[in-house]
């Protein structure tokens, strides 16, 4: 196990920018994910860590030993792919033996030369891989002989197998169905929570980094945004970009200005109270971009804040109410039926302590 540090890591290709000075702890034994739109630099970072890109500018480190200029084979480290890679001429058995063939080991030691293992020691590890992910049944089988979700148990066998210092995971569920998925992400983290191996896990979908990850990375054009817990980065995001990114339907963000007296925020169609801990109030008159959780606006008779139904989709156990305020549209969150139909005036309440509120020159949070 290793943790993985990058220390102002940049990765050009020519004109493109595709990491920008990136600075990430990732700790030993820890679950982060790289978080952020197509294109946004996630894979580019991760595929610096096995050694497959070159590092422009900066330093990479896996435990203490810098690996800018180590080749991928001596970094310990294994890659799961979005498509499974399996051999499918192989059965289960040897394709989850196959990099303990072609690999050394330093099994007798770090100070001892690595060397290839025996084929008692192979049998050793594949049995331990095979039980921990549930796959001893299927050991005699090819890998069309299985499902989507026993193949990709194999992928993660076959990278376990060599007892990494980190296992590398580039979008490994999105060839699955959403049940699947869902089914998988939960063996994923008792994986995780069995093995203790740091793991660095690439996704543009928010919910596999909220329900999986230890700590969340998320990025945005080349960027990191903000790092920090699902809770962090769900409850405070730095930044407009993070807001909208974490969450499903993402944060409202709409217009408003500080009220003359300053004790409120006038919006279109009303007013909503300041932010709670607010540590410096913007004056009296500044414009703001205000942030409010679609499960946070509460339809209340003597709410603040009107708007307009425009429309009502029920999911079964919620609602959610698209509404206008000004030019923008927001989503309210209401549990079980609604008695709201599109065309019909509501009123909205906020508590201060969940409202969030950003510059709009910078998007950065003001509080
Ligand atoms: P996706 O989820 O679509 O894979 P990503 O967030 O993983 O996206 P990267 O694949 O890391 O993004 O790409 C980041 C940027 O670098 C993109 O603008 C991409 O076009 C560019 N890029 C990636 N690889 C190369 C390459 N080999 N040559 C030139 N540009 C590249």
């Amino acid at each position: 196990m290793a943790s993985v540090t990058f220390d102002a890591v940049s990765k050009r290709y020519g004109e493109v920018t595709a990491v920008d000075d990136l600075n990430l702890a990732i700790e030993d034994g820890e679950f982060m994910v790289l978080l952020g739109p197509s294109g946004c630099g996630k894979t580019t970072a991760l595929r610096m860590i096995a050694g497959l890109e070159d590092i422009s500018d900066g330093k990479l480190s896996i435990g203490d030993e810098v690996v800018n200029d180590v080749d991928p084979s001596r970094r310990d480290i294994s890659m799961v792919f979005q498509s499974y890679a399996l051999y499918p001429h192989m059965t289960v058995q040897r394709n989850i033996e196959s990099p303990l063939l072609v690999r050394s080991y330093h099994v007798d030691g770090n100070d001892k030369p690595a060397r290839k293992l025996t084929k008692a020691e192979r049998d050793e590890r594949v049995a331990e891989a095979a039980r921990v992910l549930d796959l001893e049944p299927y050991l005699k089988r090819k890998p069309a002989a299985l499902s989507g979700g026993q193949r990709q148990r194999v992928a993660l066998a076959r990278a376990f197998v060599g007892r990494p210092k980190v296992f590398l995971m580039d979008e490994p569920l999105s060839n699955l169905d959403a049940k699947l998925r869902a089914q998988t992400r939960i063996e994923l983290v008792e994986l995780h929570d069995r093995v203790g191996t740091t793991v660095v896990y690439v996704t543009h979908d928010q919910v596999e980094a909220m329900t999986m990850a230890t700590r969340v990375a998320v990025m945005s054009m080349g960027k990191l945004q903000q790092v920090g817990t699902p809770q962090e980065v769900y409850a405070r995001p730095v930044n407009t970009f993070v807001a909208q990114f974490i969450g499903t339907p993402p944060m409202n963000c709409f217009a408003g200005r500080i009220a003359a007296d300053s004790g409120r925020i006038e919006v279109e169609g009303g007013t909503l109270p300041l932010p709670a801990g607010l540590v410096a109030t913007p004056a009296a008159g500044s414009a703001v971009t205000v942030g409010v959780r679609p499960e946070h606006l509460t339809i209340d008779a003597s709410g603040s804040l009107g708007v307009e139904v425009r429309a009502v989709e029920w999911l079964g156990h919620e609602c959610l109410i698209s509404a206008s305020i000004g030019d923008a549209t927001i989503v309210i969150r209401e549990a079980g039926m609604s008695a709201s139909e599109a065309g019909q005036g509501m009123r909205l309440a906020v508590d201060p302590a969940n409202v969030h509120l950003f510059d709009p020159n910078t998007t950065l949070r003001i509080g």
